[in-house]
């Protein structure tokens, strides 16, 4: 504890003494998986395919290096080319449709975990805040976070 637990505040200062690892499964509980270290960045993004991905108003997607994540359980995925030209797998629960974690297959290392189903989602504060130019009109972005009309 003590100085060994420096990580657990990076989130933007805000998130204290969360331990690690943290254990994450899908709706139905086929698919789990161990979160060893905090992610590097969580995002916010308000775009239409993410409104459609959350059923919401905005997706929360937390930017974990792969090998910080043990994954179990069968998943499959599909494709979609993004915006950027990159392609996206979106991982999957076959059994119940929960959406895992998305990956560029360029950029195996780069995991987007959709953490949502984390049993600890302190860390699921957005720092950032993109797409806002087609976020829904109520939603009022908070203070202290960075905003970003599109993908910056
Ligand atoms: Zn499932
Ligand atoms: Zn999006």
């Amino acid at each position: 504890m003590g100085d060994t637990d420096e990580s657990s505040s990076q989130i933007g200062g805000r998130v204290e003494a969360i331990q690690y690892p943290i254990f994450g499964a899908c709706q139905c509980g086929k698919v789990t998986y161990e979160l060893l270290a905090p992610p590097t960045m969580v995002v916010a993004c308000h775009c239409k395919e993410c409104q459609k991905l959350s059923t919401s108003a905005f997706s929360i997607t937390a930017m974990v290096e792969a090998s910080n994540l043990v994954f179990k359980g069968e998943m499959q995925f599909w494709s979609r080319p993004a915006d950027s030209g990159n392609r996206s797998d979106a991982m999957f629960c076959p059994s119940c449709g929960n959406r895992i974690y998305h990956v560029n297959p360029d950029e195996p290392d780069k995991i987007k975990l959709k953490p949502s189903n984390l049993s600890d989602t302190r860390l699921i504060q957005p720092t950032a805040h993109v797409w806002l130019s087609e976020k829904q009109a109520w939603f009022q972005v908070p203070d202290g976070v960075m905003q970003f009309d599109k993908q910056p």
